[in-house]
């Protein structure tokens, strides 16, 4: 090949097998680029010992190999899909061929795992140039020594055998990738025309909504009930590849999800706010989708909270404690409920999604009687009954509120969908006549306007112990560890790959480095013009295999949750 600083692929083997029986630790001998006869092999990193974290390797095809039809990777969204689709290809293929060559991690060959959504990571890219590869692999080993054969074959006839498998266009199934591509292609088309028919969601008829079970995002396959929008009130869009397409449009506004309990409430309200990714074929939802800044916000008591202005929620809190610069290290239901709904708005939601499930319910009804009995000036919280409509016309910010337990809520929404054995009934005007008969009669609380919207100013804690940089960990979506940081995630429910928390604390950590005081809104600006070009190695010392697109919404979310945030105070 042209470059003369790569080793030949058959020096390679040679040095491998030369190795046999060595010390585990010759192994860093190996770092570098080979010219194999269709592909560069670059390894990265040498792990220490079979036990520890796996090597880290490279491929990089050019296109005059991968031979992908040059008008598919041209556009941005049709990239983001056959990267996509290759991921999982690679994935599959490397489960086939990967076998326990020795102790450890021996023989391993990995890809980072893809989620449901079809999302832009580093582990994989295709453009004109070609298509890079980012896996790990176990560098063979008995007991601590080398296994300089198997390293050889794992090398240098498994990893050509993936590619040959994986990463050829002529040898991948052309109408799944097409699939794949028209699947994505409809959806982000589904998602540009809400906003010009009034709508911040739409979930297609025939849809699969619920999921295998709490801890399996794929779709329920026995006795799923396919989606069935109300009869009365279809809304049409318009797909590239799908034609027409009906399903239940969500309007812009206050919106209530009501229905009997087991009735499927909790799972229509976590496809929409799921419908902010999009998915691959098979998934069910791949025409779900949202408002892109969708925030769904819950109760979240112990969480951590830095100078958010709840007053408009939450005010004259007991001991003179201020609501205006609220900040707590064990936030309660309402309080946490409140300041992530202060965060969201801040970071520029425009559809929030409350459940009733995992929501405090002082913060959403306060009836007629708790008004007789607890007078309005012993309660600091102004329930959300007083705040929803408000929020939408002063703010413009839409809610979907699952209630099945309050028909208080009748008075204030727009419009009513009712869930019955799964299918979806449109029973607005049932409700507002139920309204209309039984007035609530509660006295409206906390005044005629949302109340103010204060942005802060704030700086990013340093993460370093000593002179090491921090480290970052996060195996699940329940914690991520900065340094000596711990930080809870369960709260925040739209991250759906480890790989986007490690991303976000990647982003972090960068930022941090400037030392230095920002606007929130400012950071978020900046952090995602950065990841918005796409360029996930500028984030990190070296190129990592283990980083996937995310949100502002997310990024946000997690600063809010560090524990040791400091708010600087207005000049
Ligand atoms: P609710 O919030 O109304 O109490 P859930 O949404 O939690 O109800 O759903 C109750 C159960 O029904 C869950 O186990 C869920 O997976 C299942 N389920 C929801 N929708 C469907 C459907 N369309 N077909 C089959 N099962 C469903
Ligand atoms: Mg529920």
């Amino acid at each position: 090949m042209e470059n003369t600083d790569k080793t030949a692929w058959e020096t390679l083997r040679h040095q491998l097998r030369n190795l046999e029986g060595g010390s585990y630790r010759e192994y860093k001998g190996i770092k570098g680029d080979y010219a194999f006869p269709d592909f560069t092999l670059s390894v990265d990193y040498v792990q220490g010992d079979p036990f520890a974290a796996p090597s880290r390797i490279r491929i990089h095809l050019p296109q005059s190999v991968a031979q992908f039809p040059s008008q598919w990777i041209t556009d941005y969204v049709c990239q983001c899909a056959i990267a996509d689709y290759l991921t999982r290809q690679v994935a599959r293929v490397a489960k086939k061929l990967a076998q326990k060559r020795g102790s450890g991690k021996s023989g391993k060959i990995e890809i980072a795992v893809p989620s449901q959504a079809i999302l832009r990571r580093s582990a994989l890219w295709i453009d004109k140039s070609g298509v890079e590869v980012r896996l790990t692999v176990g560098l063979p080993a008995f007991g601590r020594r080398i296994a300089g054969k198997a390293a050889a074959a794992l090398l240098c006839e498994d990893i050509p055998a993936l590619v040959a498998h994986s990463l050829r266009y002529e040898a991948i199934d052309s109408d799944a990738l097409e699939q794949h591509v028209h699947t994505l292609e409809d959806a982000e088309a589904l998602r540009n025309q809400l906003e010009e028919n009034g709508l911040i969601a739409f979930i297609a008829a025939n849809a699969c909504l619920p999921r295998r079970s709490g801890v399996d995002e794929r779709p329920l396959e026995t006795n799923a009930a396919a989606f069935i929008p109300p009869s009365q009130d279809i809304t049409e869009l318009e797909t590239p590849h799908s034609g027409r397409v009906e399903g239940l449009g969500i309007r812009a506004g206050v919106t209530l999800i009501v229905g009997g309990g087991y009735h499927g409430k909790s799972t229509l309200l976590r496809a929409i706010e799921q419908g902010i990714y999009n998915h691959v074929p098979g998934d069910g939802r791949q025409q779900v989708v949202t408002n892109a800044t969708t925030v769904k916000l819950r109760a979240e008591d112990g969480r951590s909270v830095s100078g958010v202005d709840i007053s408009p929620v939450i005010n004259h809190l007991p001991q003179g404690r201020s609501s205006q610069n609220f900040s707590t290290a064990n936030a309660s239901g309402s309080t946490s409920q409140a300041a992530g709904l202060i965060e969201a708005v801040e970071a520029g939601a425009k559809v929030l999604l409350i459940d009733e499930d995992t929501a405090a319910t002082n913060l959403m009804i306060r009836d007629r009687n708790m008004q007789a009995l607890i007078a309005k000036e012993k309660e600091p919280i102004t329930p959300f009954i007083d705040k929803v409509r408000q929020l939408y016309s002063d703010h413009g910010i839409s809610t979907v509120l699952v209630m099945g337990g309050s028909g208080d809520y009748f008075e204030v929404a727009d419009h009513v969908i009712a869930l019955d054995n799964y299918i979806a009934h449109a029973v607005t005007a049932q409700a507002k006549a139920i309204a209309a008969d039984y007035p609530c009669d509660r006295n409206a609380e906390g005044g005629q306007h949302f109340g103010t919207l204060t942005q802060r100013h704030l700086q990013l804690p340093s993460f370093d112990t000593g002179r090491k940089p921090a480290k970052v960990k996060t195996q699940s979506l329940t914690t991520l560890a900065i340094g000596q940081a711990d930080i809870d995630l369960r709260g925040i429910e739209q991250l759906v790959e480890a790989n986007q928390v490690r991303a976000i604390a990647h982003a972090i950590l960068t930022w941090q480095q400037q030392n230095r005081s920002h606007p929130l809104q400012n950071l978020l600006d900046d952090i995602m013009s950065w990841i918005n070009r796409r360029d996930f190695d500028a984030l990190t010392p070296y190129p990592m295999a283990d980083l996937s697109e995310f949100r502002r919404h997310e990024l946000a979310a997690v600063i809010n949750r560090l524990r040791s945030l400091r708010i600087i105070a207005d000049k």
